[in-house]
Formats: C-alpha cells, sequence, structure tokens
C-alpha cells in the first residue's frame, strides 16, 4: 500500500484503514460510521470496552440541555463549596500547577457572554444527536434508546426558578426545550417514589436515556460484526509516521497501522494529543454513580438540581450519580463522595432500599476549560480527535462520530464541528 499524501481540504483521497485509540461511546460511534463508508477500522483500548466515562454514567440523551459546563452560575457557587469533599463540584487544594492554570482558563470563560458563545457552538451537534442515535439502532446497534421525559423537582416551587431561568436563556440562544411545570402532588402521581419533600417539578419532555454500558457493549459487537477490530489491552504509547501510513505502538504489542488514526481517549486526550498541536488542556471532572433498588419501577430519568443528583432507571432499580471532583483520573474512588450522594438524594426519594447500593462507580468526563468538545484534524492531516464532551459525551457520542467520519473521508470540515477546532 502507498503512503497517503498531505490532502488540502476538499481534495481528500479517503483512508483505506484507520485505527482508533480508545473504546467510548465517542471512539466506537466514530469506528461505526467510519465503517459506513468503508473504512476498514480497528479499534484500540487500553483497558475494556466501555472502561472510562462511558459505562456508569447517567446515560440521558437530552441534547437540549447540553451546554457548555463553563458558565456565570459556577463562580456563584462559591470557593468554600469547591474545596469541601461533601460538595457537589469538589477541587482538592493540591500544588498542581497546570490545575490552576485549567482552573483560570475556566473561570474566564465562566461569564453570559462566553457561555452565548459556547452554547452558540453547540447547537449545530445538538440538533443533529438523537438523530444520530436512530441511525444506529436502524443499522444493526441492538441496545434500544428509550423515550422518556426527564423529571427536575425541588422541594419548594421558588427553587425551580433558576432551571426556568436556564431555559429561557436556551430558548433565546435558539434550543428550545418543551417543559411543564408540575406541583409536588402531581409529581407524585407520576413517579411514585418521589418523597413529601418534593413540593414543585419541571417536567422536560422530548428526552430519551439509555443504559450505557449494554449500549456501548452493543456499539462495539456492531462495529466486530461488521468487520473491525477491537484490541482490548492495548495502551496507545505513541503514533508514528510510516511508509504504510501511520503505526500506533503499545507496550507488548506489534504497532497497529492506519492510513489514519483517530485519538478518541477522553479524559487521556491531551497526552496523545499534544505533539499534534492540540494544546487545549483536557481534565478529568470525576462523578460517581451506584445503583439501588426501588420499591416501585421508575419510568424516566429524575433530576434534583440543587444537590446536583440525576438519577436513572437502571435494570429494574435507579443509578444514582452526580458529583464534579478535578482530580487526577486515576486517584481511587473516595466513598465520601458516595456518602455525599445519598444524603442528598435520600429525602426527595421514598422507597428506595439504601442498603441495596451496588456498582459503585467513579468515571472521568472529559473537561476542556471553554467547555467545547474537541473534533477534528490535528496540526497533522492524518491524525484527528474526537473528545472532551465533559457532562454530554454520550449524547453527542453519535453525532460527533457521524461529523468527524464525514470529515475523515471527504476533507471536508462539517459547519457543526467548526467551534470545536482542536487547534483553536
Ligand atoms: C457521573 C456521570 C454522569 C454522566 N452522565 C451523562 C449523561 O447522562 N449523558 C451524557 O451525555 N454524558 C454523561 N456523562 C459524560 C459522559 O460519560 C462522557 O462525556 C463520555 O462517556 C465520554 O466518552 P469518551 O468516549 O470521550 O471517553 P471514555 O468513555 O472515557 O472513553 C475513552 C477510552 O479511552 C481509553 N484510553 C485512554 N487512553 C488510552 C490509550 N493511551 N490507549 C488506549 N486506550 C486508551 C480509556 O480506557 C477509555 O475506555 C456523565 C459522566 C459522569 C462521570
Amino acid at each position: 500500500m502507498t503512503a497517503r499524501t498531505s490532502s488540502l481540504p476538499g481534495q481528500r483521497r479517503p483512508p483505506d484503514r484507520a485505527v482508533v485509540v480508545g473504546a467510548g461511546m465517542v471512539g466506537l460511534s466514530t469506528a461505526w460510521f467510519l465503517q459506513e463508508s468503508g473504512v476498514e477500522v480497528t479499534v484500540v483500548e487500553r483497558d475494556g470496552v466501555g472502561a472510562g466515562s462511558s459505562w456508569g454514567n447517567a446515560g440521558w440523551l437530552s441534547p437540549g440541555l447540553a451546554v457548555p459546563l463553563p458558565d456565570p452560575a459556577v463562580l456563584r457557587y462559591g470557593v468554600g463549596a469547591l474545596v469541601d469533599p461533601a460538595s457537589a463540584l469538589y477541587v482538592p487544594l493540591s500544588v498542581d500547577p497546570p490545575l490552576w492554570s485549567f482552573l483560570a482558563r475556566f473561570a474566564y470563560h465562566c461569564t453570559a457572554r462566553q457561555w452565548r458563545r459556547g452554547m452558540a457552538g453547540y447547537l449545530g451537534v445538538n440538533r443533529q444527536a438523537l438523530d444520530a442515535f436512530d441511525t444506529l439502532e436502524s443499522g444493526g446497534v441492538e441496545a434500544r434508546t428509550v423515550v422518556a421525559p426527564i423529571l427536575a423537582s425541588f422541594a419548594k416551587e421558588s427553587e425551580s426558578a433558576g432551571l426556568r431561568g436556564e431555559l429561557a436563556l436556551l430558548s433565546e440562544a435558539g434550543q428550545q426545550v418543551d417543559f411543564e411545570v408540575l406541583s409536588g402532588h402531581q409529581a407524585r402521581a407520576e413517579v411514585p417514589v418521589l418523597s413529601e419533600r418534593v413540593g414543585a417539578a419541571v417536567r422536560l419532555d422530548g428526552q430519551r436515556y439509555i443504559d450505557p454500558g449494554a449500549f456501548v457493549d452493543s456499539l462495539a459487537k456492531a462495529v466486530a460484526k461488521r468487520g473491525g477490530t477491537i484490541r482490548t489491552g492495548f495502551e496507545a504509547r505513541s503514533l508514528h509516521r510510516g511508509a504504510g501510513g501511520f503505526s500506533v505502538s503499545g507496550y507488548g504489542h506489534e504497532p497497529v497501522r492506519g492510513d489514519v488514526v483517530v485519538l478518541a481517549s477522553g479524559a487521556w486526550l491531551a497526552d496523545l494529543a499534544k505533539p499534534f498541536g492540540v494544546r487545549t488542556q483536557v481534565r478529568a471532572g470525576r462523578g460517581y454513580s451506584f445503583s439501588v433498588q426501588v420499591s416501585d419501577p421508575v419510568d424516566r430519568p429524575l433530576y434534583f438540581p440543587l444537590p446536583r443528583v440525576a438519577c436513572t432507571p437502571y435494570r429494574g432499580g435507579l443509578r444514582v450519580g452526580g458529583t464534579m471532583e478535578l482530580c487526577d483520573a486515576g486517584s481511587p474512588l473516595d466513598m465520601r463522595r458516595v456518602e455525599s450522594l445519598i444524603a442528598a438524594a435520600r429525602p426527595f426519594l421514598s422507597g428506595v432500599d439504601w442498603d441495596s447500593v451496588t456498582d459503585t462507580w467513579v468515571g472521568s468526563r472529559p473537561i476542556t476549560p471553554d467547555g467545547l468538545p474537541l473534533v477534528g484534524r490535528t496540526a497533522d492531516p492524518d491524525v484527528f480527535v474526537a473528545g472532551g464532551h465533559g457532562m454530554w459525551g454520550v449524547t453527542l457520542g453519535p453525532v460527533t462520530g457521524r461529523l468527524l467520519a464525514r470529515q475523515i473521508v471527504s476533507g471536508e470540515v462539517p459547519t457543526a464541528l467548526v467551534p470545536f477546532d482542536p487547534l483553536r
């Protein structure tokens, strides 16, 4: 096979073979959509399928709520809360200059003006997000998305003003979410496990959810069934350009070769992408989850915005998740975070067996300081990145994969990906 030559935008010769690094929602979706265009794919994964953030997350497919993470409310949250291990947002006090430089950049983006700018960047992908799931479902991925509203609950109606204000801002920005305000009584009539503590709720209609672990497993099976190779236990250490394109090396393995490489390694993206001109830091925003048994089946995701707890129907029970811990992706699971999630959710839910906690999990959301993903070509025309989706990598994984595959094959940057230029 001859080596690929650098190609100008719009003049790219489609690659025959691609190597994707990372078997999370984003990497697997990219692999699947590359296959749609006839590209042969190998996915290399350090651990197992879904071993990163794509397994224990809340599984909400809610593009109507996908917004940049830095916003003025984060600053209002207060420095005291940031360093309190029981708080929903936690930054450990440590000497870590890159972390402090990340936080300074993040704070710079926490203004209304920057938020609107970032939001404009999300609109294009948000509009196409659910359609990309439909393509996967109709194209042979067996796991299913479930259509259901999200019910956001509050102790009293005045507490819902913040969420309603955010929905109004979203609508001004061009993203309409249909919602209805309910009394506590109406909310309990729809979801019996809510406790008497719930005095008001906002039902966000037109959303979906998945069992994220089952979905990525099914996506990996679909990629393999279509002739792709998934190499688990393969940690990509370095990329080298050679006569037959790029080779991706991993310790103790024969290098894997491809005409193009897609780096989709989640919170670890920056390590491999930096040599290719990607200067934006990607840090781990760690979140926790666990599952519990419930007395009455729950038919929709539940959200408690003030303590920032998200719950999702999960295998007959409920998955409870939340927190944002800005520390090293490899740090051990901190049970204090699980306990604070239980303490935060317990008053709002009756009929939950809090002694039945299983599947305790911590995962690393890939966070960027401007809250925008990194998707597209690097300084090398044959090396691409796909990641940095923070809170929304499950919702936006398939649309990212579809648009990036289009760019890789055609050489043209889809309009919706322009704001996510990895070289920004
Ligand atoms: C508590 C919580 C709740 C969430 N809820 C939602 C939600 O409801 N909806 C939503 O849209 N998003 C949600 N998210 C965010 C979502 O989980 C992430 O944005 C998404 O999973 C990121 O996917 P990814 O494929 O980019 O990364 P990952 O899933 O982390 O995949 C990256 C993969 O790359 C592998 N890897 C890393 N380095 C290498 C290497 N050198 N070589 C080979 N492999 C490597 C890792 O092992 C990993 O498997 C939530 C996150 C958390 C923590």
